[in-house]
């Protein structure tokens, strides 16, 4: 049902239904008194009593099989989702109104005749070669390689050579970006290894988890293409999940290349399609025409039959985990599904999570390694910058500016990683020390030079800044602290000569923005890229010899227990930008806290390292991997509401506890958020069964938290703001 129910609902299925009646259609049922969408989620023989009729029945075609309906409810039930809603945000977007709400395109198509021998005209005859050899062409691919073919088509149909049909024409924009050429490699030791345990588990057959944990550049997409390639000769589905598809164009193309025309068929889904192209590979996908599925988080869900292998590059990107909603984390429910469907499924990072890396330690799952750089590419020696005594003028300590000034007399490219984008991150009154709060969200507002906007990064309220300070009239306002805009507007200042990109959520929202600045960047036309995390996912610049990194601090101090392993994954991920071609990589770090862990163990490439003093302090704290968490957030417009309905909440979770810990509650660190103000109570226990039971419980009572105020629950969280 999509509706926000908590329960399924049984319907009876009137005799003139029962034949079209099947798993995976939405149908018009009575809910109250009102008509309401709902999922078929499975067909039951049995008695009737009382029952409320089905009114409609509204695919031909199912969008899901029973296998699929067993696995969404299964994820509703462990991030305790209504599970009609968490259907709906599991099928393509465009599907909530009646019937099929998209048009389906269709194309004309010609099929070879069993009739032997040729026809007169040589055209004809070139037509119908390609045809035979195609064995289905479409008109579209026809006309691409003959001029005008109409007339000859016309006579192949009117000789009987070929037949004319109409198909569903599959709209794929990525179909249209020219693929790169294939490379092929010899596999390395490391990547043998690992491909014998992931083709052995594929052959075998049965749930074969394994952690893929190599640098960048160790080679682990080459093993993710050979392990599908296997997968697809035993005849089985392959479902690919990265972190965020319109970063990762280079992974794309690479699979695009590998499995080509006539080879497997790869459906992308990806945030740049309509509703109506979405909803076409899904179906293509339900109809078992795909092979290979290819996307970001919500690819998770498509209706894949016969799934033989699950890749999730990146598996510790926190984009994994959906923010609002159904909050469910792709990663996990992935672990979810390939056991259901008994597959095999390969985490793969430079830096897996370390809730995963523990659970590879333990046994639970295969660990396989790729040690080093593939051609012995040697990792980017990294320095760390010690800010604290450095005569700051700008945002570049001496080092970094001598740095980069070095590579742009080479004619090298640099890149700069700053986590934050605008111009500055506040306003400041030197006068009174005023500054410019988001009255929605009490969190300064960030000042953006270009647009000359101050922008709540939160909820988009903005305003022109005044010229007068609001409190004491002065006119003294200036922006303290650096964003993007400003780091570039101090290395046109310094350089001149160079060419100065910027790649963050400001200038790459424009469609095909981001493609052409890789292009760019590709060819050689940049000499510094600036920019906010999206500079180190998932791109290979060769040309790239100098990472700086400006303020390592940024994440380090979020009040959040897993900083730490951000930061770590962040400065790694983004140090394996440097030097991925011939030459040899430099990578500068600036910040105040060079002795942190997180940020030594980054300079020294030292995961392991890492990962023991990480581990060491997450077992202190009873945090994950030694606990599990959740994290309950009530929301309202009035703050004693709120307050009164938490204290109740967690005074009644506190009496049936039991071993789990009922934290708070206590303010959200986002105590404001769109006007809504936020309290949190935080669950924590060292067993899984007793923080199940009580949710549970607690999700019965869920309605009962007061009018006006909302709560949601947020299993596993990933973020605590
Ligand atoms: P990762 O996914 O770990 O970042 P890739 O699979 O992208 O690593 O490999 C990095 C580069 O090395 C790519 O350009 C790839 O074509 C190349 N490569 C991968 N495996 C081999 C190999 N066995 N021999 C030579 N080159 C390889
Ligand atoms: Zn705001």
């Amino acid at each position: 049902m999509a509706a926000p129910l908590d329960k399924t609902l049984a319907y009876r299925v009137p005799a003139a239904l029962a034949p079209a009646i099947r798993v995976g259609v939405r149908v018009r049922v009575p809910l109250g008194r009102r008509q309401a969408t709902g999922y078929l989620l499975a067909v039951q023989e049995g008695k009737d009593d009382g029952l409320k009729e089905i009114a409609e029945i509204l695919d031909r075609e199912p969008l899901f099989s029973q296998e699929l309906a067993a696995f969404y409810l299964r994820a509703a039930d462990y991030y305790l989702y209504p599970p009609g809603e968490a259907v709906r945000t599991a099928l393509p977007a465009g599907l909530s109104g009646r019937g099929t709400d998209v048009a389906v395109l269709r194309e004309r198509i010609y099929l070879p005749l069993e009739q032997e021998g040729q026809p007169a005209g040589g055209r004809q005859r070139e037509i119908l070669d390609y045809v035979r050899r195609q064995g289905r062409a479409t008109l579209t691919g026809i006309r691409g390689q003959f001029p005008s073919p109409y007339a000859p088509l016309a006579r192949l149909v009117a000789l009987g050579f070929v037949r004319e049909d109409e198909a569903e024409k599959v709209r794929d924009p990525f179909l249209a970006a020219p693929v790169p050429a294939d490379v092929p490699v010899e596999p390395s030791s490391d990547q043998a290894e690992a491909l014998e345990a992931i083709e052995g588990a594929l052959e075998a057959g049965g749930f074969a988890p394994f952690l893929l944990h190599g640098v960048t550049g160790s080679g682990k997409t080459e093993v993710y293409l050979r392990a599908i390639a296997r997968a697809v000769a035993l005849d089985r589905t392959a479902l690919v999940l990265v972190p965020e598809i319109a970063l990762t164009p280079q992974l794309v193309g690479r699979f695009r290349a590998r499995f080509r025309d006539g080879g497997p068929v790869i459906a992308v889904l990806h945030s740049g399609l309509s509703d109506g192209e979405r909803y076409d590979a899904w179906r293509a996908i339900a109809r078992g025409e795909v092979s290979i599925v290819i996307g970001a988080r919500s690819a998770l869900f498509a209706p894949l039959a016969n799934l033989g292998i699950i890749v999730v590059d990146e598996e510790h990107e926190a984009s994994y985990k959906q923010g609002e909603g159904f909050r469910y984390n792709a990663r996990d429910l992935a672990l979810m599904r390939a056991q259901m469907s008994q597959a095999t499924i390969v985490l793969g990072s430079a830096t897996p999570a370390v809730t995963t890396c523990h659970r590879a330690l333990e046994g639970q799952m295969g660990y396989l390694r790729l040690t080093g750089r593939v051609s012995e590419r040697s990792l980017p020696a990294v320095e760390l910058v010690d800010m604290r005594g450095e005569a700051l003028t700008g945002a570049l300590s001496s080092s970094l500016a001598s740095a980069l000034e070095g590579n742009l007399e080479k004619g090298e490219q640099s890149l700069l990683l700053l986590n934050r984008r605008g111009f500055s991150p506040y306003l400041l009154c030197a006068d009174c020390g005023a500054t410019f709060r988001c009255p929605n969200c009490e969190i300064t507002l960030t000042y953006h030079q270009g647009a000359r906007q101050l922008r709540c990064h939160y909820c988009d309220y903005h305003l022109t800044p005044p010229d007068l300070c609001p409190s004491c009239r002065g006119g003294a306002i200036l922006p303290e602290g650096t964003g993007t805009e400003r780091l570039e507007e101090e290395l046109r200042g310094l350089f001149p000569q160079a060419r100065i990109a910027r790649m963050d959520r400001d200038t790459m929202g424009r469609k095909g923005a981001h493609g052409q600045l890789v292009s760019r960047m590709e060819a050689g036309e940049v000499d510094i890229l600036v920019g906010t995390q999206m500079v180190a996912k998932g791109l290979d610049f060769p040309g790239v010899t100098l990472v700086g990194v400006v303020n390592a601090d940024s994440t380090l101090n979020f009040p959040d227990f897993r900083c730490a392993e951000r930061t770590f994954s962040l400065l790694t991920q983004v140090a394996g930008r440097a030097g991925r071609g011939e030459k040899a990589g430099r990578v500068l770090i600036q910040t105040y806290s060079p002795e942190h862990y997180a940020l030594a163990c980054a300079a020294n490439h030292d995961y392991g390292d890492f990962f023991e003093q990480e581990i060491g302090f997450r077992q202190e704290l009873g945090y994950p991997p030694f606990g599990y968490l959740a994290n309950l957030v009530l929301a309202g417009n009035e703050a004693g509401k709120v307050q009164s309905a938490a204290d109740t909440l967690a005074l009644a979770l506190s009496e049936m506890a039991g071993p789990v810990e009922v934290l708070g509650p206590a303010p959200c660190p986002l105590s404001r958020l769109r006007g809504k103000t936020r309290v949190q109570i935080l669950l924590k226990s060292p067993q899984r069964p007793p923080l199940r039971r009580l949710l549970h419980r607690l999700a019965v009572m869920r309605h009962k938290v007061g009018a006006g105020v909302l709560l949601s629950i947020d299993v596993d969280p990933l973020d605590m703001l």
